[in-house]
């Protein structure tokens, strides 16, 4: 291996570093722990609470009846499975490619999850979805819009409908997104976002359930700890809704705090502004990687309207070893990214064979693409011009490995081969 020459780029920023809490809701915070009431419920007079009013902001800015804040995005999902009426055994459709929070909610209230799987541009593959609700009987989808990338959303609900499959969203990654114009989270019976560090707003923990069903909300805020409380929520259905259900209901104690929600509500004002920042991050690093042999971005149909708070880009037919050696080029000049393809979880990133309490389902498809998937956050507190540089990192390290390549084993650019497929174990 070479070492960087003095010419070569380097990066010195942090993929972790995330932007200060603005000084409003740092002011806003501060009186909240001023007035020492910190529980949402722990209210004077007529006095709403800062989670009260976030839920109806949240609402509002969806285009949706009802919300409710809680502990974690995690949290949010399994409230919304349970109040949905998910049983133990249970089958749930979900994405292969997702997080381990997303098959960890389905296992939490005694589901199976049924792992689907993921097409060329990392959306759920919408022929194995068809294919696992005939084999299943599954009834519910709990969609992951992983990394932001939405499907077609159009087709999934004409095929939901079709075999009468209920949805429910996990927004994630794509809070502020939408699919021709309509807000992602609104197309299910419930959607559940995350408001920890590493999205698009950040209470350092924190989840919200959306939905227009007032029954399942009814349930969800029982669920969620309410002691009785419904008529302090804002975003919740009328006192009626609740009948039976405060005394049906089991408490799940999951709320958010006040200290968290007025952290929050001065974020969810920027929330359109600083997806157009990441969006111009982003636009920085796809324009830089477009055209470089041997790496594939995946597309972006015209009705997604994304946020590119992180980028992802495939190079199909890199063997593991090349794969490493990626990685370690672009470490070395300070390029953190992550590789769905590594045989052992590492930081965030793991992978369906790697929840191993699963048991083991078979995903040909889904390990073919991330054997040669990348994966790299951008935190706003790079500016463009370093998402110019971090892209000029990557396409030089890629060339440096492909020009170290044998002539007759230069495979990239063709169908994935034999060799990605080895990688793809573990
Ligand atoms: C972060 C995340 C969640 C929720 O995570 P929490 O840490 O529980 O808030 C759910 N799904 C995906 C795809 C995620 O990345």
């Amino acid at each position: 291996m070479t070492e960087p020459t003095p010419a070569d780029p380097v990066f010195s920023g942090s993929f972790t570093q995330q932007e200060p809490i603005p000084e409003a809701a740092i002011e806003r915070a501060v009186a909240v722990m001023r007035s020492g009431r910190l529980h949402r419920y722990n209210t004077v007079a007529d006095e709403v609470s800062e989670t009260a009013l976030l839920e109806r902001e949240f609402a509002d800015l969806l285009g949706v009846r009802y919300c409710l804040a809680c502990a974690s995005g995690g949290y949010a999902m399994q409230l919304a499975l349970r109040a949905h009426g998910v049983a133990s055994g249970d089958p749930v459709l979900t994405n292969a490619f997702t997080l381990s929070p997303v098959p960890g909610a389905i296992a939490a209230v005694g589901g199976r999850p049924v792992l689907v799987e993921t097409g060329p541009e990392l959306t759920i593959d919408l022929d194995d979805l068809d294919a696992k609700i005939a084999d299943t009987g599954a009834r519910l989808l709990l969609l992951s819009h992983m990394r932001g990338h939405i499907t077609d959303m159009d087709r999934l609900g004409r095929l939901l409908a079709h075999h009468g499959v209920a949805l429910i969203e996990d927004c994630a990654h794509t809070m502020g997104a939408a699919w021709n114009h309509r807000p992602s989270g609104s197309f299910g019976v419930a959607a559940c976002f995350s408001t920890q560090t590493y999205k698009h707003i950040n209470s350092g923990e924190g989840g919200l359930l959306t939905t227009d069903d007032g029954d399942l909300m009814a349930r969800a805020v029982v669920l969620s700890g309410s002691y009785m409380f419904h008529d302090r929520h804002l975003a919740g259905p009328a006192p009626v809704a609740y009948g039976d259900v405060s005394l049906d209901t089991a408490n799940m104690s999951g709320r958010m705090d006040d200290l968290r929600a007025a952290i929050l509500r001065p974020q969810l004002a920027q929330l359109a502004i600083n997806a157009e920042r990441w969006n111009a991050r982003y636009r920085a690093v796809t324009e830089t990687l477009d055209g470089v042999p041997g790496l594939r971005l995946p597309h972006r149909p015209a009705a997604e309207r994304f946020v590119g708070s992180s980028i992802q880009f495939l190079c199909e037919g890199l063997d593991p070893a090349d794969a490493q050696a990626l990685l370690a080029r672009c470490r070395r000049r300070g390029v953190e990214l992550k590789w769905f393809g590594a045989a052992a979880p590492a930081g965030y990133t793991s992978r369906h064979d790697h929840w191993r309490y699963l048991g083991s389902q078979p995903l040909p498809a889904t390990d073919r693409i991330l054997a040669g998937l990348f994966d790299m956050r951008l935190p706003l507190t790079f500016s463009v011009e370093d998402c110019r540089t971090i892209a000029q990192i990557i396409a030089r390290s890629l060339a440096e490995i492909l020009a170290a390549q044998p002539a007759n084993d230069r495979t990239l650019g063709d169908a994935p081969s034999a060799r990605t497929v080895d990688g793809a174990g573990g």
